[in-house]
Formats: structure tokens, C-alpha cells, sequence
């Protein structure tokens, strides 16, 4: 491999090594830019969150062969409406949408391959397009084209401080082989992900909880460029509480357990807490709609623990975990092997018994299936609890990723604290998400936000760096 030079200027210099970063990194190469990656992972980490992924998000005019459909513009900003609550950006929400459609034909041309659209209970057939080989597939089809493309790529090189002279970028400090490099370049694009894995700053907005949070992801997104940023006088966006967080498999590792960690026993049987007390509606919607929202609800909950309990009709109806369930032949057995107290957790499951209404079960939509009389009630889906063996998984929030970034405009260039657009720096992806997710989720958005910024921040930096 030819010596790098980090003498002479690169015209693009992007930091991360995950879709939002390869998108850039493409798009300013295939623009005829000198581009280098700058990756803190070790190349079999490459890709941060992004090796975790399955599929994106967009709007299509039910052409394509990925997906059922029509999907359309209006149906996707009226979703992303929904779940945000309106906390979002307007101008940039709709532009993420608008340049969705976009994405396929664009993945398609880098050599990134799609599944046929998906069956099954997770209603996504019709809005996400899944990749064939998942996201580290994705991922290595781009890492190809990018080299193919001359873009040159460091790993194991974390950054480790910025050079910004107001809100313009000079160079970036690299970490390389013991020695602290300069890589200076005429634009900056920073990729370089949330600051998920970093619980001490979680630890700032969440206090001695956030010991107890799972991060599902890389262990790599601390947010030292996200912080250097705002150090460095660029706007900041987003509530730094906000993330996306889902109940995961208590059992799994505290980094990168990844997307087999997941749970998706609740909507079928109860939750309980530490005190084996029940805690929130479980059948409140379907569970493509309210899957997010369990992982700060286990959050509030006493030592952050929480335990789904289900019985043998439930136990093969949705995705399990890598880990196998904890089984028992009556409710306090169950209690024992999840050392909860037996006493509270048989009147729980017969408080809850007592109050299901007769109803027919249908999982595939909001059936009559309730309870009366009970707080919290169960809305939809409620079954009694009677049917040995029983089952139950502990669950902890997991944390996916956080929302707190810096402030872009529709160029994807970063704005500076009272307003001006930065001269010469773009972001792109987690670091910028929460300029369109203000609260709230809506599975794939993550990696459409990652695409459409990165396309733009490459172009951008682009033509900054030819001009
Ligand atoms: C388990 C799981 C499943 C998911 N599934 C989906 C899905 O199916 N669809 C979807 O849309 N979203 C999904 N997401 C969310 C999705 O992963 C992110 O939205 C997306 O990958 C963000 O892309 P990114 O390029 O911004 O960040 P990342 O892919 O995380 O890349 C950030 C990069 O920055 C690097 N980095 C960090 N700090 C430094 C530093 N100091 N110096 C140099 N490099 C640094 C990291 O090593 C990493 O390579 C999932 C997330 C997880 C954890």
C-alpha cells in the first residue's frame, strides 16, 4: 500500500467510517476530490452503528422491487409528524423525505444489494427496503466502491482534536500508531456519530441510571467530535435526553450486542418492575409504534430493570432474543428464577387474570383483547396468564442513539452559534439527527438521515474545496 501523504492538503476531509460518512466520502469523490476517511475504529469495527443495520426508509412510488408500496412523500412526513410530536425541522424534514426517493437508485449504484420486501409482523414491507447482508454488507459495498474511488481510508485513528478558527476548519489531530497527526484539509465533514457510548456524559443528563443503560451499538461513538464542535462555537440542536431506546435482553453484553439483544415479548404478555409490580399499558399499539418507547419506561423503573412475562401460547409468537428464556412451571417459580418476590408477582398475574375481558386475539392488529378495571390497563391483546410453561425475559433500556448534535442548514452545513452557515464544515448523520428527530422514532430513519446528509455534506464540501 503506497505511503499516505498528510503533507499535502486532502480537498475533503470526513470523520467516522458509517454510512453517513462513506456518502459523503463518495459523493466528493465521484465530484473529483482528494477525500480521506478517518475512522477511530480498528477496520473489523469499521462502521460504527451502521454494521448493526438492516434496512432504510423511503418514499417510492411502489416501482421499486423492495418494497410494497406506494409510499408516499405526504404518508412519510405525516409519520414523521406523528412520532416526533412536531419536533422537528421543517424545511429539513421534508427535505430528508423528499431525497429519500432518491436512495435506492443511489445504494444501487455504489453495489449495495436489497432483499425482496418483508413479510411477517413488523409492517415494514411497504417503508423500508432491507439490505441483503444486512448493514455490514452495506457497508462493505460502499467501503469498495469508496477505494475503488481512490478515497483513502485510516482506521484504528481517532480524532482527537479539531483546529477550527472561526467556524472555519484548518486541520484534524489524529491519534495514528502512538503519534498525534495533523490531517489538514480545505472542507470538513464530520461523521463521526452520537455520544451514546459515552456514559459518563449520559451520566450528566441521567445520573447514576445511565450506569445501568446497555449500549446496543459501537462502543466508539463517545462524541469527542461532537463535543469538540460545540466547543469550537458551532449551534448545537437537540434535547441531550433524547435518544432512541429500546428494552433489550438484560442478559446482553454492556457494547455492540446488536440487534439479536431485542425483545419483542412485550405487547404479548405483561411487564413488571423490580417490585413485581406492573408499570405501563402493554397493548397500547401495535408494536412497530411503541417498541421505542420501552427502553425509557424501563429507565424510570426502580435499579432500571424490568421483566416480560409471558406464557406457553405467546412463547412462538414473535422474534426472541439471543438468549434463551428463563422457564418455570407456575408463576412462583418464575418469581424465584428471576428473583423477584413470589407473593407479588402471583397477585399481579391474578389482579391482571381477574380483569381480561373474553375478546378474539388477533396480534396482527388492535384487537378487543383488554382488560377492565385494572391500572395501568392493557388495551389490546390481553390474554390471562394461565397456560404452564411460563416465561420471563429481564430487560434493560438499550441505548441506541442519542439525539443532541449540531445544527445544519439544507446544504448539511453546520450553522454557528448565532446563526451564520460555517465556511467550510458539514455534518452528516447521528451527529446531526436530531436537526429532524427532535423526540420520538421511526425505524430506518436513521439511516435515510445518514444518506441524504452525507450525499448533501459530500457535495457541499465538494464544490467548497474546487472553488
Ligand atoms: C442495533 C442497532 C440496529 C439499528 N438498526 C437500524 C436500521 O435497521 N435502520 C436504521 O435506519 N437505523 C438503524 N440503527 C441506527 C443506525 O445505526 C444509525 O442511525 C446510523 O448507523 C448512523 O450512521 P452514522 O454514519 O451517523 O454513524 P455510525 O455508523 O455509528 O458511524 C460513526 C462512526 O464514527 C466513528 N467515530 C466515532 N468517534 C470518532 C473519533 N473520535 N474519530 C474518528 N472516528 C470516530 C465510529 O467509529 C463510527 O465508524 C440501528 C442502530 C443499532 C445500534
Amino acid at each position: 500500500m503506497p505511503a499516505i501523504d498528510f503533507h499535502e492538503p486532502f480537498d475533503v476531509v470526513v470523520l467516522g467510517g458509517g454510512n453517513a460518512a462513506l456518502c459523503s466520502a463518495i459523493t466528493a469523490a465521484r465530484a473529483g476530490c482528494r477525500v480521506i476517511v478517518v475512522e477511530g475504529a480498528p477496520q473489523f469495527y469499521r462502521g460504527g452503528n451502521t454494521r448493526h443495520t438492516r434496512n432504510l426508509r423511503c418514499s417510492h412510488d411502489g416501482t421499486a422491487p423492495t418494497m410494497t408500496g406506494p409510499y408516499a412523500q405526504d404518508e412519510f412526513l405525516d409519520d414523521l409528524y406523528r412520532v416526533t410530536c412536531g419536533q422537528t425541522d421543517k424545511v429539513l424534514a421534508e427535505l430528508t423525505i423528499k431525497r429519500s426517493t432518491e436512495l435506492i437508485d443511489f445504494m444501487d449504484e455504489q453495489g449495495v444489494r436489497f432483499q425482496p420486501p418483508l413479510g411477517g409482523t413488523l409492517s415494514l414491507g411497504k417503508t423500508n427496503a432491507f439490505f441483503l447482508g444486512g448493514g455490514r454488507g452495506m457497508l462493505n459495498s460502499l467501503y469498495r466502491r469508496a477505494e475503488a474511488l481512490g478515497v483513502t481510508v485510516i482506521y484504528d485513528s481517532p480524532v482527537v482534536g479539531l483546529n477550527i478558527a472561526d467556524g472555519f476548519f484548518i486541520s484534524a489531530v489524529v491519534k495514528r500508531e502512538g503519534r498525534q497527526v495533523p490531517i489538514r484539509g480545505k472542507a470538513l465533514v464530520a461523521a463521526a456519530g452520537g455520544f451514546e457510548a459515552n456514559i459518563e456524559w449520559l451520566k450528566q443528563y441521567w445520573g447514576a441510571t445511565a450506569d445501568n443503560f446497555l449500549i446496543r451499538g459501537t462502543p466508539y461513538n463517545r462524541g469527542d467530535v461532537l463535543r469538540m464542535l460545540l466547543d469550537a462555537d458551532v449551534m448545537a440542536v437537540g434535547d441531550p435526553t433524547q435518544c432512541h431506546a429500546v428494552a433489550i435482553d438484560a442478559r446482553a453484553p454492556k457494547f455492540d450486542g446488536g440487534i439479536a439483544t431485542r425483545l419483542d415479548s412485550v405487547v404479548f404478555g405483561i411487564m413488571v418492575n423490580r417490585d413485581a409490580q406492573r408499570f405501563y399499558d402493554e397493548g397500547e399499539d401495535t408494536w412497530p409504534k411503541r417498541y421505542a418507547i420501552w427502553g425509557r419506561l424501563v429507565a424510570q423503573q426502580p435499579d432500571q430493570i424490568a421483566y416480560s412475562i409471558i406464557d406457553a401460547k405467546s412463547i412462538r409468537m414473535f422474534m426472541p432474543s439471543i438468549f434463551p428464556a428463563i422457564e418455570a412451571a407456575s408463576i412462583g417459580e418464575l418469581a424465584v428464577k428471576l428473583k423477584l418476590d413470589p407473593a407479588a408477582l402471583e397477585k399481579t398475574v391474578a389482579d391482571f387474570n381477574a380483569a381480561v375481558r373474553p375478546g378474539t386475539f388477533d396480534h396482527t392488529q388492535l384487537d378487543g383483547c383488554c382488560t377492565e378495571g385494572l391500572t395501568p390497563p392493557k388495551s389490546h391483546w390481553a390474554r390471562k396468564l394461565d397456560t404452564a410453561p411460563y416465561y420471563g425475559y429481564p430487560l434493560r433500556p438499550g441505548i441506541t442513539f442519542t439525539y443532541l448534535g449540531v445544527r445544519v442548514n439544507e446544504e448539511s452545513r453546520m450553522l454557528l452559534k448565532g446563526g451564520a452557515p460555517s465556511g467550510n464544515m458539514f455534518a452528516a448523520g447521528e451527529i446531526m439527527a436530531g436537526n429532524v428527530l427532535g423526540k420520538g422514532y421511526l425505524a430506518g430513519i436513521g439511516m435515510t438521515i445518514g444518506a441524504v446528509f452525507g450525499r448533501l455534506a459530500g457535495q457541499g464540501a465538494a464544490s467548497h474545496a474546487s472553488n
